[in-house]
């Protein structure tokens, strides 16, 4: 008998397949002559950011992205010397990025403005890149205020307190293929690096996500920020060869046959139209699984797909196995790489509507365990 303890809820991640994944990547922005960021924030899409951003460099990535500071710093402190660029805070003391080589985004004036007056401060000139907002309308400065921005930034590199590293901006709808939006954006790109050119800046430049990367060669310039591609997760339907790297897994924690004409869970919306033998298994909404799922999920178990009935608990779901009796402990795939025809986390995101960076990120909750597997030497 094996007597490791099984756990309840846990997401494996296999740093092989996201070193596998950042590999064809980079490849691909290396022929356009570009280098590879692999964007973490979420705390690496739900998988982990530091152990990601070490699979991430091994795969060829040169770069990290975090949304925030705090997510920067962390892989810093943890040892992490790649650039790593941070676009996001809230009115942030930038002293200790800029003294910790992390690489800042300013998308106003004001931003710009604290990021110089941290970088004097600091005594060390901060790393900037410059964020214009090409129809996102999310961060990023207006193009009202980038003429501006750029005279500042000119002048703040002038007398050493910054150095102006790249331009950037980020696509509305790269996952839509031919979406206008794609050439407008492009376009909005180009004249914000004239702006900035003719301020005197000679910046990288900055601008695809995922989808642009595996679509969109023309839009590599520099450097490509990936991010869900490399969870193996494709944004768009192409067939390169991704490997999801998380898989989530419980197991079977209770075995019970029950008569035709008994219902299951919460509000019975289910019933049995024949003597069968249900599985109890220890998951549930408390641990990523969506309770819109209920009665619209399947999970792998004993090597073939098994519907799950009723609705979804906080903290169980139960599987309808026929006259198949599996054993207690037995592993259940809730969502993975798709072997098989088995579930992914794709499959959850079309069925209740939304998109599987959701259903990944999601996995990062205190009742899910990670375990890594997969070869990385970093
Ligand atoms: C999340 C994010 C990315 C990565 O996008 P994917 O679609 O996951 O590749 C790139 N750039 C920025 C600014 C982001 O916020």
């Amino acid at each position: 008998m094996n007597q490791a303890r099984v756990p309840r809820a846990e997401a494996v991640i296999d740093l092989g397949a996201i070193r596998h994944n950042v590999a064809l990547l980079s490849g691909k922005a290396a022929e356009s002559g570009a280098a590879t960021m692999a964007v973490v924030k979420g705390d690496g899409y739900g998988h982990g950011a530091l152990p990601v951003a070490k699979a991430a460099l091994a795969g060829g990535a040169t770069w990290l992205g975090g949304c925030s500071l705090d997510e920067a710093l962390a892989l810093r402190r943890a040892g992490i010397t790649a650039r790593i660029l941070s676009w996001l805070d809230i009115d942030v003391d930038f002293g200790p990025g800029i003294e910790a080589d992390i690489d800042l985004t300013a998308s106003s004036r004001r931003e710009l403005a604290r990021i110089v007056a941290a970088a004097r401060v600091t005594g060390r000139a901060a790393r900037v890149h410059l964020k214009i907002d090409t129809g996102l309308c999310r961060n990023g400065c207006p193009e009202y205020e980038w003429p501006g921005l750029c005279a500042d930034a000119a002048d703040a590199a002038s007398f050493g307190a910054i150095d102006v590293v790249a331009i950037w901006s980020h696509f509305a709808c790269a996952d839509e293929l031919g979406h206008s939006s794609i050439a407008a954006q492009a376009k909005r790109f180009d004249e914000a690096y004239e702006v900035a050119r003719e301020a005197g800046l000679h910046p990288l430049r900055h601008l695809a996500n995922s989808a642009a990367t595996l679509t969109r060669p023309e839009f590599h310039f520099d450097l490509v920020r990936t991010g869900i591609a490399m969870y193996g997760c494709n944004p768009v339907p192409t067939d390169d060869d991704l490997v999801p790297a998380m898989t989530f897994r419980s197991a079977v924690a209770l075995v019970k046959r029950v008569k035709a004409g008994e219902s299951v869970s919460y509000g019975q919306i289910w019933t049995a139209e024949r003597d069968t033998t249900l599985a109890l298994v220890p998951v549930g909404y408390a641990d990523g699984v969506p309770r819109t799922l209920s009665g619209r999920m399947d999970v792998w178990l004993d090597g073939q797909r098994r519907p799950v009935v009723g609705r979804v608990c906080m903290d169980q779901i139960v599987v309808d196995c026929g006259d198949h009796e599996p054993a207690i402990g037995a592993e259940v795939e809730l969502f993975g790489t798709g072997h098989d025809g088995a579930p992914t986390a794709r499959e959850w995101a079309d069925t209740i509507g939304t998109i599987d960076y959701e259903i990944i990120t999601g996995m990062y909750r205190p009742r899910v365990t990670r375990r890594y597997v997969g070869e990385v030497t970093p």
